[in-house]
């Protein structure tokens, strides 16, 4: 199977069949691959075999021990660096073989469901109207959702999309697409009511664990004044070098980059990619030449990628977010999708460290395991 911890190999076939693919790779990323060697000694052995030795349902080890030690003692790292963005990755083999990565809907799942059941008495959210702030110029109503300015704002401009469900990971493409389309009309609300703010953004937290106050199914919706929020600025400035430094347009090279790789797809107009430098698991980036509520195709392919996670990844906890150029303007840079993972609801651990804070993001989700189960849906 085709793996990130083959890059190197796959390169040096781009060197030989696309040379131009090979010259933009370059150009955009640099990246070592190589082997961190550590030494196992007697003791440690069981403890080796109980982290990452496959076992069968009754608990009996069915990896081969020497293979396992040996996946231990030596394990390949790519380490992938964005020269553009600065934003870089690490990929090590142990940890995206580690054992316990099933995707399969589990014992798991139930306590999820039974955890968003239970925290639907007394929410706010189911009932919005009455238990929720209005924003100055009232409420977008769509079909399946609807406005309300943040109780505690991020920005002066700060509101909620409210979806009519309570559960957040429970949703068809009609209301996935009320839910863009009433974030897009309460752009437009804000635009009307003072022009000064006109660079929107949407960010979906789903679940505590990716950030999220309320479990009830809701997103973010934001319009700051002068500049894009500072995430969203340094990639449109990153477009902007980019651009004046190779005469040739970030998003269009970074998707040929990837789609030379085989980590690709696309549906009429709106393309998406595995990223090989993403944010933290499975990040995916969609490219949508228009805003999303006007383009149907984008919303479905995000909803496909959405149930993707969900359904067939078993993802309980996500982020989406929509960095949008200045509103209503044409021929500024595309709208950007952005979809990741952030992990186990019950776990204790957190998903971002140190690592990820202050260094490079480590991740064990492969993009190619992922774009080849992302094809099939959408
Ligand atoms: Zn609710």
């Amino acid at each position: 199977m085709d793996s990130i911890l083959e890059l190197e190999n796959k390169i040096n076939d781009l060197k030989k069949v696309d040379k131009e693919s090979y010259k933009l790779f370059n150009r955009i990323y640099s990246y070592y691959c190589n082997f961190g060697i550590l030494k196992i000694i007697p003791t440690i052995k069981p403890i080796v075999l109980k982290y990452f030795g496959k076992r069968d349902i009754n608990g009996q080890l069915i990896s081969k021990e020497d293979e396992v030690f040996e996946n231990v003692r030596k394990q390949r790292i790519v380490n992938i660096f964005n020269e553009w963005t600065g934003q870089g990755t690490l990929y090590n083999s142990l940890r995206s073989k580690r054992p316990g990565m099933s995707s399969e809907p589990s014992e798991e799942r139930k306590k999820l469901e039974e955890l968003i059941q239970n925290s639907e008495e007394g929410c706010d959210f189911c009932n919005p109207e009455k238990r929720t702030p209005e924003d100055v110029f009232g409420r977008v109503r769509g079909r399946y959702s609807i406005t309300a300015a943040n109780i505690a704002k991020y920005d002066v401009w700060s509101s909620l999309v409210i979806f009519k469900k309570h559960n957040p990971l429970e949703f068809n493409l009609k209301e996935f697409s009320d839910y863009i389309n009433t974030a897009f009309q309460w752009f437009d609300m804000v635009l009307k009511e003072n022009e000064d703010y006109k660079f929107p953004f949407f960010v979906w937290n789903c679940l505590p664990r990716a950030g999220a106050s309320q479990v009830h199914g809701h997103a973010q919706i934001l319009m700051t004044r002068d500049r894009s929020y500072a995430k969203v600025e340094s990639l449109k400035r990153v477009i902007e070098e980019y651009k004046k430094e190779t005469k040739s347009d970030y998003f269009k090279d970074l998707y040929k980059v990837h789609k030379s790789l085989g980590l690709s797809h696309k549906s009429g107009e709106v393309k998406l990619f595995a990223s090989i430098t993403p944010i933290k698991e499975k990040e995916i980036i969609v490219i949508s030449p228009g805003p999303p509520s006007t383009m149907d195709q984008t919303k479905k392919i995000v909803f496909n990628i959405l149930r993707c996670f969900i359904d067939v990844f078993g993802v309980e906890s996500f982020n989406m977010s929509i960095s949008c150029p200045l509103l209503n303007r044409v021929n500024d840079p595309p709208y950007i999708i952005q979809i990741v993972d952030r992990g186990n609801i019950f776990k204790s651990t957190a998903d971002i460290g140190g690592m990820e804070l202050f260094g490079s993001t480590v991740v064990a989700d492969d993009p190619y395991m992922i774009i080849k189960k992302l094809r099939d849906c959408v």
